[in-house]
């Protein structure tokens, strides 16, 4: 299905790869079929709550070796973004997981507590599934007060094999609501990770195809930036919805296995 001009992948996770903890199809063997085509691939997600290497191990105990530099998250995005405009060591506020704390450690930003929350220069707010009213009220008085607000991403909601629960834009909305101010965002539909991605596989825009579950994140990003698009229908949009999306999308496939057959 995926035409032949078409030298890399880049690929997002929550409702192509997984739904949760359950993996969408034979993972080996799609990904063995990948490799065949001679396809260079990295994984650009919106999720920030995981490291690369959590990802990677993720992925091997599912079957799929790949190199932690192939995973490009929302949280690496957010930290990049404030390497550029705060100096190392600059204290930061996060609503968050793991995956953004590490990424913004690891570009020398100091991460405070929520007892510290007053001392912020920056806040950053990702999904956190400790989320509480503490962290939600100090985040308000910092964004109150012109504190800069960053955001990982905006996705409404989040799939599980149950249906639909809140992802970060959900939880956004609150601080959006009480401050009336609107974060700056790393994540898709905004271009920044397609960027990275593009920069880590050297493939040019137009030989370089985007893979999703979410028109109004992953496929609007791949339009924004100029790269073909592919829909798969394992995840959150419908092919319903797809048909409306304008522009128009380049492959709808059922999941990932039926793209790379
Ligand atoms: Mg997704």
């Amino acid at each position: 299905m995926i035409p032949s001009n078409i030298k890399a992948l880049i690929l997002d996770m929550d409702g192509v790869i997984w739904k949760s903890d359950a993996p969408i199809g034979d993972l080996p063997a799609i990904f063995k079929r990948i490799r065949e085509r001679g396809l260079k691939f990295v994984f650009a997600t919106n999720n920030g709550t995981k490291t690369p290497e959590e990802y990677q191990k993720r992925l091997a105990d599912l079957g799929v070796e790949i190199d932690k530099e192939q995973v490009v998250t929302s949280a690496m995005g957010v930290a990049f973004m404030l390497s550029k405009k705060f100096p190392k060591g600059a204290k930061i506020f996060v609503i968050g997981e793991n995956g953004i704390r590490v990424a913004l450690e690891n570009d020398g930003f100091e991460v405070l507590s929520v007892e510290n929350a007053p001392q912020a220069q920056v806040f950053v707010m990702g999904i956190d599934r400790d989320v509480n009213f503490q962290k939600v009220a100090e985040a308000t008085l910092l964004v109150r007060a012109g504190i800069p607000f960053y955001a990982t991403n905006t996705d409404k909601t989040f799939p599980t094999p149950r249906g639909e629960i809140p992802g970060a834009g959900a939880w956004l909305s609150v601080i959006i609501t009480a401050t009336s101010v609107e974060p700056i965002v790393a994540g898709k539909p905004f271009p920044y990770l397609m960027e990275l991605s593009l920069e880590k596989l050297g493939t040019s825009k137009a030989e370089t195809l985007v893979v999703g579950d979410r028109l109004e994140t992953d496929i609007a990003a791949g339009q924004s930036v100029g790269c073909p698009t592919a829909l798969v229908l394992s995840g959150v949009s419908t092919k319903a919805q797809a048909d409306q999306w304008k522009p128009g999308i380049d492959l709808i496939a059922d999941d990932l296995a039926a793209l790379v057959k």
